[in-house]
């Protein structure tokens, strides 16, 4: 059973509509549902945090650090 999450934007393409396991754990995966970018409950979390507002999720492995 997957749940459909729109607190969060997707980095890549823009979209709010995110999926995840209804009862996610830190190394689950959540998909975009336009895209199919992924990234884990656990990195959303920690982006969504860093950010104290609702997040766009950036690839977060790739964009941590530059700039
Ligand atoms: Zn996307």
């Amino acid at each position: 059973m997957e749940t459909t999450i729109t607190h969060y934007r997707c980095g890549d393409c823009g979209s709010e509509q995110l999926i995840q396991p209804q009862d996610p754990h830190p190394d689950d995966i959540i998909t975009c549902a336009h895209c199919g970018a992924t990234w884990t409950v656990r990195e959303v979390q920690e982006a969504s945090l860093e950010a104290g507002t609702l997040a766009a999720i950036d690839k977060i492995d790739e964009t941590f650090g530059k700039e």
